[in-house]
């Protein structure tokens, strides 16, 4: 049997003192889309940087069947790309610079990047429709270009296991498909990982294999869509008035504004 692709045994994290994250398991195949859903502050977000090697968490996180700390660290960048929340905009850098830092792994010290390199990089900026994009400063960008550009150095990495947390928040709902069909296309072609934390439960549900509700820093469900979008999960965990409709990929999840409190004279 093949390593997962993802295993967290008993993680534990403590930011500050305060217990965030206490006892997690979770493991994802190799292959797989598992998306990390719970309200806000359950701790999605600090998962993902404790996977991705971004916070500490030894002994707790093993990628591909080798502890993270024992990964070489030039061969972590291969492993594992990690498209942050809100990552750092580098002030005064292009588009392209910024996309070619995904090379930096396959680039040799003091070596400059080779055509290759910048054939990957536009490949990827054309697949998210970034193609007219490379020449303008990441500053000047929309929300919603920007996080394309971030999720194209992460692709231009060219690393079997993508850790994407919300990585469609900014977009429009255009953009959104577009984004999450192109990983899931990469996932199916290029055999790519995706472990994901998204707060649209409808869209998350439609494209994860297996879901993962957080809440308070513990999972309290976990299992295909349909087990864990369930209206009374939501309820429990997100306080969430909701409708639960059949659909082609995924149950969808309608918020429906409560009859008791909400009706007015
Ligand atoms: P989510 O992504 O699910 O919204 P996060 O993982 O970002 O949640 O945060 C989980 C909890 O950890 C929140 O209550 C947040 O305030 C807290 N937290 C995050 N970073 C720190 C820190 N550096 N020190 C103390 N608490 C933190
Ligand atoms: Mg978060």
């Amino acid at each position: 049997m093949t390593a997962p692709a993802v295993e967290v045994r008993d993680l534990h994290v403590r930011l500050d003192g305060v217990p965030i994250l206490a006892g997690i398991d979770l493991a994802v195949a190799a292959g797989e889309w598992v998306t990390v859903i719970g309200p806000n502050g359950a701790g999605k977000s600090t998962l993902l940087r404790a996977v991705g090697g971004l916070l500490p968490a030894p002994h707790a996180v093993s990628l591909f069947g080798t502890p993270y700390e024992s990964l070489r660290r030039r061969d972590r960048a291969r492993v594992v790309a990690t498209v942050a929340q809100s990552p750092v905009v580098p002030a005064g850098m292009s588009v392209l610079d910024y996309v070619l830092l995904g090379r930096t792994p396959y680039i040799p010290p003091l070596g400059r990047e080779s055509a290759a390199d910048l054939a990957a990089v536009h490949d990827v900026l054309d697949r998210l429709d970034l193609a007219g994009f490379h020449r303008r400063e990441l500053a000047t960008l929309s929300g919603g270009e920007r996080q394309r550009v971030f999720l194209a150095r992460a692709l231009a990495q060219g690393a079997t296991l993508l850790l994407l947390d919300e990585p469609t928040s900014a977009l429009d709902i255009g953009h959104q498909q577009e984004v999450l069909e192109l990983v899931d296309q990469l996932r199916r072609t290029h055999g790519l990982t995706v472990l994901a934390t998204m707060h649209d439960l409808s869209i998350a549900g439609e494209y994860a294999d297996r879901m993962v509700l957080l809440a308070e820093g513990r999972v309290v469900a976990a299992g295909p869509p349909r087990d864990v979008l369930t209206e009374e999960l939501l309820a429990t965990h997100y306080r969430a008035h909701v409708r639960i409709i059949p659909g082609d990929h995924g149950p969808l999840v309608v918020p429906i504004r409560p009859t008791d409190q909400g009706v007015r004279a």
